[in-house]
């Protein structure tokens, strides 16, 4: 196998032999090194790689070279080499000077670099290799070639062996795929010694699951499925952004802490490929990375996982609440905090679903705003939400269009909201019209196609930016009554409770539900902001609130207030 390449491309003599030194000391054993001064010769060796199928895992390139900007370059390498990472190079003090800063902030705001890196001052410079190893880790997750110790075998990569894998991926177990008539695959069945069904999964031990359960591959890896007791604290529904937080801060303060979700860890997040806005990240994180390292935090705190679990429903118990789970007889605990989300509804446009994080995204602009200045950008949906979207990014970009499939903005946004839309001259509504595709031609979004619905006509226009808000349905259908909802299904909770429905003589705590001792954090609940750091933030909340209600505890569980609500 030819080692994968590092390219590095310098006009400045001493620079170009300072990262020669220190990239070929350091990696030449694993990568092969390319040091050029010339962003001709760089495009030129970029694309015989390409050509002969070479890997390349990170290009380097500062941003004044000769006849180019190592933003243009960037786009080219995106083209060709998607995979690799792209660092923008510049000296110490380098983000004081406004056109690198600016250079900095364009080009990290159009993904066309994944972060800056600064110049190899002296040797060794371990602040350069820091970075340099950042890049290669996330290079190497990305390409699946981190160490890896469970092994799929199927005949295609569709089907159930996709979805053993997205078992194992959501469950953060490290594991590689081949195909069953690969060299590989030939050696590992052999191997194996079993004439079963495939797809095959082959532990480093030797253990082989003959297309196993979901539950029986989450717990044969290691990742619990059964509770090992049934009598905890505190119960977490939902294993995303809000329920790891829950579960760090709940485990963290000492109470004992089960989080149980029917699927694996991270929840919405996992489908963030960068998430930009989360604090302490200025590089961006995945939202797979930031939920795996959450569930270990929480994991090493002492807080316990049940994965494949579906909570089906909810019981006062005396004075605890029992969670029905399906595969397993239930759970208890003192406390509930339901942290399931929402799912957001899918615009379904392959070539535009390719693109989400590359100019496509759902939910609203707050992070990616500023980054859309003097740029032309559309926003999906009739709601509110979709109004305030278009006017918050009508402050940057070139021009906005709203585009709605209803007949009239009346039909789903609040008339005071319609009349300053339509009031701002920067943004334009097209009403009856629908989006049915769109591309970009180096990897980030250039282009829609829209068309008309009630004449079918179909136009062609330029986009760099489209964000999709067409709704979300929070993950409650299977909530008892008692657990008051908003007409949408959102969960209600503290001051958005209606008084009726509270049945204690207390007043509710701030993310308690109308269920006492049942609360609710994150994207589920009425009013919460759909963003990972909100949901952190009510997660860590959920568990300050919990310490009161312990406190409150008997008296809040055994007098209930003659008018209670059925
Ligand atoms: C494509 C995409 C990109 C995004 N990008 C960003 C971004 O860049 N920045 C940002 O801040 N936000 C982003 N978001 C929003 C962000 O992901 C959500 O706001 C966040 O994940 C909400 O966290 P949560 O824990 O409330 O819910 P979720 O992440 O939805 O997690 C809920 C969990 O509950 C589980 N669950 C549901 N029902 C049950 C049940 N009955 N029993 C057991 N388990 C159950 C689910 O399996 C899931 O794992 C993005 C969302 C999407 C869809």
């Amino acid at each position: 196998m030819p080692r994968p390449v590092l390219v590095a491309v310098d006009d400045d003599r001493e620079c170009l032999s300072a990262l020669k030194r220190e990239l070929g000391d350091r990696y030449s054993r694993d990568y092969r090194i390319v040091c050029t001064a010339s962003p001709k010769d760089a495009l030129a060796t970029l694309e015989k790689l390409a050509e002969d199928g070479e890997d390349v895992a990170l290009v380097l390139a500062d941003q004044w070279l000769p006849g180019t900007t190592g933003s243009e370059l960037f786009g080219q390498v995106r083209r060709l080499h998607p995979h690799a990472k792209r660092g923008l190079l510049i000296t110490w003090g380098g983000w004081g000077d406004p056109a690198t800063g600016q250079a900095i902030f364009d080009s990290m705001a159009h993904g066309r670099i994944d972060y800056y890196v600064l110049r190899p001052s002296h040797s060794p410079d371990e602040v350069f290799h820091h970075t340099i190893s950042s890049f290669l880790l996330e290079w190497a997750r990305d390409r699946r070639v981190a160490p890896h110790t469970i092994r799929v075998v199927g005949e295609v990569w569709s089907g159930r062996a996709y979805e053993l894998r997205d078992v194992l991926g959501r469950c953060a177990i490290p594991h590689s795929f081949c195909l069953a008539d690969s060299n590989e695959g030939r050696t590992l069945l052999a191997g194996a010694q079993t004439g079963s069904k495939l797809p095959l999964v082959i532990f480093p031990d030797g253990n082989v699951l003959a297309d196993p359960t979901n539950a029986q591959l989450a717990q044969a890896a290691g990742a619990a499925v059964d509770p090992e007791h049934t009598d905890f604290d505190l119960v977490i529904v939902g294993c995303g952004p809000a329920g790891l937080s829950a579960a760090v801060y709940g485990a963290s303060e000492g109470f004992s802490t089960l989080v149980v979700d029917d699927g694996g860890i991270g929840g919405q997040a996992t489908s963030s490929s960068l998430i930009r806005n989360y604090l302490g990240f200025p590089a961006g994180i995945s939202g797979g990375r930031l939920a795996e390292q959450a569930y270990e935090q929480a994991w090493v705190l002492g807080a316990k996982f049940a994965f494949m679990q579906r909570a089906l429903d909810l019981r006062r118990e005396g004075d605890q609440i029992r969670v029905s789970l399906s595969g397993h007889s239930g759970v208890r605990a003192r406390a509930v905090i339901l942290a399931t989300g929402a799912s957001y509804r899918r615009l379904g446009v392959p070539d535009l679903e390719a693109m989400n994080g590359a100019g496509v995204f759902y939910g609203g602009p707050a992070s990616e705003a500023p980054g859309m200045a003097g740029h032309d950008v559309y926003v999906l949906g009739g709601a509110n939400s979709a109004g305030q979207a278009a006017l918050h990014l009508a402050r940057f970009a070139r021009r906005v269009t709203l585009v709605v499939r209803a007949e009239s903005l009346a039909v789903g946004m609040s008339h005071y909201l319609a009349r300053e839309v339509q009031a701002n001259p920067n943004v334009e509504v097209r009403l009856c019209t629908e989006i049915i595709g769109g591309g970009g031609e180096d990897g980030w979004l250039d282009h829609l196609v829209l068309r008309e619905l009630t004449t079918g006509q179909e136009e062609t226009v330029p986009a760099v930016g489209l964000f999709l808000m067409i709704g979300a349905h929070p993950h409650t259908d299977w909530l008892p009554a008692e657990v008051s909802r908003d007409p949408r299904g959102f969960v209600l909770t503290g001051g958005n409770l209606p008084t009726r429905a509270w049945p204690l003589e207390r007043s509710p705590y701030g993310l308690e539900t109308t269920m006492p001792g049942v609360l609710a954090a994150g994207d589920a609940r009425h009013g919460s902001v759909k963003r990972v750091a909100s949901a952190v933030g009510e997660g860590s909340m959920a568990i300050q609130f919990l310490h009161a209600l312990f406190a409150a505890d008997g008296l809040a569980r055994t007098e209930p207030r003659p008018q209670a609500v059925s």
